[in-house]
């Protein structure tokens, strides 16, 4: 009857949800008491390392096992839950031969109460999880909700994944303008120099785990990536990954790869959730490369592809300031088309259009990734050209006006020199002017002096008037 009492006294402890620990040590407390024992000891096989083989006997029978010794004896009973042993109840008593088939009963009794309190207490977590992947999309989402800026919503979605399920790497990568590779974007801490720069270079889609999701365009999960061929080797502590595509308005945008240092991270409930946060990032990802395109048309001169003037002035003044505070050398060059007025007399405007454009290619495409070329005005062009002193600049002009001299333009015939050419000048900052305009005034006046000494050639500014502070 005491025994019962006790037992009672536990299932009523379960109800009230304490944590598991808790609840053991109580149980084991009152067991103790009402059980008169020396010792009682409870195990969860799922949590413990141990090394369980004490237990084989039990786990064979399925049943409780008493052992009487000599100098004690001892009760072993099976935690069961669906048929399956998940724990064990060890009590023991000092006393030869004392446990008796009453005994075993309760301990049976303990031992399903417990099993109840177990699966209890996993449902309880197992819930509260996930309603804590729940906020956390709430989370993500309102985060992304704060920004248009594509930066800033990748360093989000990077940055929040890592850090709330604890993932070693977490990168986006986006899919090219030609729609056949995908480029890293944004890699989290934990990706090895060697990695990025792997991941830098395109990856085809189809090749490796992220092309594989890429060209399915669903979720693939390798959790042993040594074993597996399309993974594309690059940080050797990678054991698992996960590559999810992003999409957005049935486009495909690029992919969200995670990589965990552990074997089998990556389960169905992961998958779930993490689809979920890729459909919102998706989501802020399509928007903002929107965004990006509506800034990238303001700022780029309709006809040419080159940057407007707008752009131009602003990204000027931006060279400029750097250029003075880390003592710097910046440079512009200037062309203008030769006789352009009479190629438009002679061939029309839209054919002279054409030549605008095709000037406007051969300068981009001449042109380092760091330079920046715009469209001046009407038949002008400027390159600012950073880190670059006027000797260099030159060099590159001349380079720009030979390619025209040699490219054929239809109607150039007609022109007073026979072809199409330019004329350009070069004046560097500071030396020759330290503001946008007294630059801009420098170049201007070497446009004017090869205007001046025949046309189709670079005139370097060298000063004459002095430009600077004044
Ligand atoms: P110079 O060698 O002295 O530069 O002579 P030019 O004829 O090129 O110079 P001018 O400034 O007299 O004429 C510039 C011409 O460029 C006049 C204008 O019709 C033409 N132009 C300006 N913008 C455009 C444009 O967008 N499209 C076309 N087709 N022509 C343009
Ligand atoms: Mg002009
Ligand atoms: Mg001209």
């Amino acid at each position: 009857m005491k025994e019962l009492l006790s037992i009672t006294e536990v299932s009523l402890k379960i109800s009230e949800g304490k944590d598991l620990k808790k609840l053991f040590n109580y149980a084991i407390k009152v067991a103790n008491e009402a059980f008169g024992l020396e010792n009682g000891e409870i195990y969860l096989f799922r949590k413990t390392e141990k090394d369980l083989s004490y237990f084989d006997k039990v786990l064979h029978e399925n049943n409780a096992i008493v052992n009487n010794f000599p100098n004690g004896s001892e009760i072993v009973t099976p935690i069961k839950s669906a048929d399956k042993i998940i724990g064990m109840i060890k009590f023991t008593r000092r006393n030869g031969n004392s446990f008796n088939n009453t005994d075993i009963k309760n301990a049976e009794v303990l031992a399903s109460i417990l099993s109840i309190s177990i699966l209890h207490t996993e449902l309880n977590e197992q819930v509260k999880e996930k309603l804590n992947k729940l906020e956390f999309l709430y989370e993500i989402s309102q985060e992304l909700s704060k920004t248009i800026e594509l930066e800033e919503v990748l360093d989000i979605i990077v940055k929040h994944i890592k850090k709330t399920f604890s993932f070693d790497k977490v990168a986006v990568l986006l899919i090219t303008k030609d729609g056949r590779y995908l480029k890293i974007k944004r890699a989290s801490s934990g990706y090895s120099k060697e990695k990025i720069k792997n991941l830098k270079v395109n990856i085809e889609k189809g090749e490796g785990i992220t092309g594989t999701s890429a060209k399915k365009e669903e979720t693939v999960i390798s959790n042993d990536v040594e074993k597996d061929n399309r993974y594309i080797n690059g940080s050797s502590d990678t054991k698992s990954e996960i590559a999810i595509p992003l999409k957005a308005k049935g486009k495909l945008l690029g992919v969200l790869d995670i990589e965990s240092n552990i074997k089998n991270r990556f389960s169905d409930e992961d998958k779930k959730v993490l689809e979920a946060v890729a459909s919102a990032a998706s989501l802020a990802i399509y928007n903002a490369l929107l965004y990006e395109q509506m800034k990238s048309l303001a700022e780029k001169d309709e006809l040419t592809g080159l940057y407007n003037y707008r752009a131009f002035r602003k990204e000027l003044d931006k060279e400029i300031r750097r250029a003075l505070r880390y003592q710097k050398t910046l440079s512009l060059a200037m062309f203008d088309i030769d006789f352009f007025k009479e190629y438009n007399d002679h061939n029309g405007h839209d054919v002279g259009n054409i030549a605008l454009r095709k000037v406007g290619q051969i300068i981009i495409k001449n042109s380092r990734n760091l330079d920046f070329p715009a469209r001046f005005g009407g038949e002008e062009f400027i390159v600012i050209l950073p880190e670059t002193d006027k000797r260099g600049t030159y060099i590159y002009a001349e380079r720009i006006r030979r390619i025209i001299e040699k490219e054929k333009f239809p109607g150039e015939e007609k022109q007073p020199n026979g072809k199409l050419t330019i004329s350009g000048g070069v004046a560097e900052c500071p030396s020759d002017g330290n503001s946008a305009e007294k630059i801009i005034k420098s170049v201007d006046i070497a446009v004017y002096k090869a205007k001046n000494s025949g046309r189709n050639k670079v005139v370097i500014f060298n000063g004459g008037e002095s430009n600077v502070d004044n």
